[in-house]
């Protein structure tokens, strides 16, 4: 079975083709809106970029996937062969906790809640419309969304402790980063060769966007970012949880409009904030490396809050099988899980130095001596969307 996944995000529309139940990539391809500019890779070895030309959405969506069964990166003879479309959709509020199937009635409850993530739902009902028009009714589309893993979220962990009309307004913890959640847990079990209901993990997401989960029983039980993505740790350009406080005084004695707020909280803030040089921790290393003390205090902070919150998930926990690291910093800095550890030395937490440095995808690093396993995990959300979607589309045919 071939399953089209699509990621339509607010710059980026990134769509890939997976085979099953082999769970083979077949073609992927990333369209940057920003920069103009498509590449799509095919894994017959052909790969092609162009300029965006067309002047719709629709037609360079339309263009970008007859590259599927067209031209030299062709890698089916008919689009026919394309069973289900799994869609990423970031908010599915307190109702979605499952993968589900796309109705008018899904839709418009997408954009209902386009109101909690206005960046991020526009843009996947956008990839949603588009698939539908270009692939019309015949092919099932599924949406799987990234706040679902956190439903089992308790409500002492979900409810934040302002006025109680807030929870019945929707405010509350939702979580987000769900989808990466989800498949790391499921990793990790794999690679301890145990049962994911008898493991306490806790994962950490570290990207531009970071936030950890603790999952227990297979289910996530807390999680650092909130009611947005901007709540728990630091990140490259967002803040993470700061007193609310700072908030009302900025607007209060500094006259800050909320566009300033918002401007300064999502994109000023985090490491590039901190720096001054970039949200990209290479350029921060590089610039420690020549003695820049901001770049260093920057590095210190993004530590600092990453070890408090791991304390934070341990205790809601209650102990730790496994620590996990993953996306871009989490797979890629030997140094930010290292200094993350060091912090967990106390409780017979050690890494093996060298498992640390080399590239250890989807491996144990810890030491053998170490009474809790650090995992590192290279995160596939999208591979994550097809296999819900096989799943789904499996149980329909049967
Ligand atoms: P997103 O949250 O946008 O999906 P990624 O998970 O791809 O982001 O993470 C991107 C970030 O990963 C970059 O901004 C950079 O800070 C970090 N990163 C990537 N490679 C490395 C590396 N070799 N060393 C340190 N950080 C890295």
């Amino acid at each position: 079975m071939k399953i089209l996944v699509i990621n339509a995000g607010s710059s980026t529309l990134k769509s890939s083709l997976y085979q099953f139940p082999d769970q083979k990539l077949l073609w992927e391809s990333t369209v940057d809106w920003m920069r103009s500019q498509i590449v799509v890779k095919s894994f017959n070895g052909a790969i092609s970029k162009e300029i965006v030309s067309s002047s719709t959405q629709l037609e360079t969506l339309s263009h970008l996937l007859s590259t599927i069964w067209q031209g030299d990166t062709a890698i089916v003879a008919d689009p026919n062969e394309i069973e289900a479309i799994g869609h990423r959709v970031v908010h599915g509020g307190q109702k979605y906790s499952q993968p589900t199937r796309i109705t008018q009635q899904v839709k418009d409850e997408i954009a209902q809640l386009s109101s909690l993530a206005p960046i991020h739902n526009p843009a996947n009902l956008n990839g949603i419309e588009i698939a539908q028009k270009i692939f019309g009714g015949k092919v099932p589309q599924y949406a799987v969304f990234d706040t679902a893993f956190h439903s089992s979220l308790p409500d002492e962990a979900s409810i934040y402790p302002g006025p109680y009309a807030w929870q019945e307004k929707g405010i509350r913890r939702y979580g987000f980063h769900g989808i990466s959640h989800q498949y790391c847990a499921d990793r990790s079990a794999q690679i301890l060769n145990k049962n994911l209901d008898s493991l306490r993990l806790i994962i950490c997401h570290l990207g531009n966007g970071c936030s950890l989960s603790a999952v227990r029983n297979a289910c996530s039980i807390d999680t650092t970012m909130g009611f947005t993505p901007l709540d728990g740790l630091m990140m490259g350009t967002r803040c993470g949880s700061v007193d609310p406080g700072i908030l009302l005084y900025l607007l209060q004695q500094e006259n800050y409009t909320c566009e300033q707020l918002d401007q300064e909280l999502n994109y000023q803030s985090g490491l590039k904030g901190i720096s001054g040089i970039s949200s990209d921790l290479r350029e921060i290393l590089s610039e420690i490396q020549k003695g820049n003390s901001r770049a260093k205090l920057a590095l210190d902070i993004y530590i600092h809050r990453l070890r408090s919150c791991i304390g934070a998930m341990l205790a809601s926990l209650g102990g730790l099988d496994a620590l996990v690291f993953t996306a871009g910093v989490g797979e890629n800095s030997p140094l930010v899980r290292s200094l993350a550890c060091d912090g967990f030395k106390f409780l017979g937490l050690e890494i093996n130095h060298q498992l640390n440095e080399n590239k250890p995808f989807d491996q144990d690093i810890s030491d053998v001596n170490s009474k809790i396993r650090v995992l590192v995990i290279h995160t596939q959300e999208d591979l994550a969307i097809a296999k819900s979607c096989y799943c789904l589309q499996s149980e329909n045919l049967t």
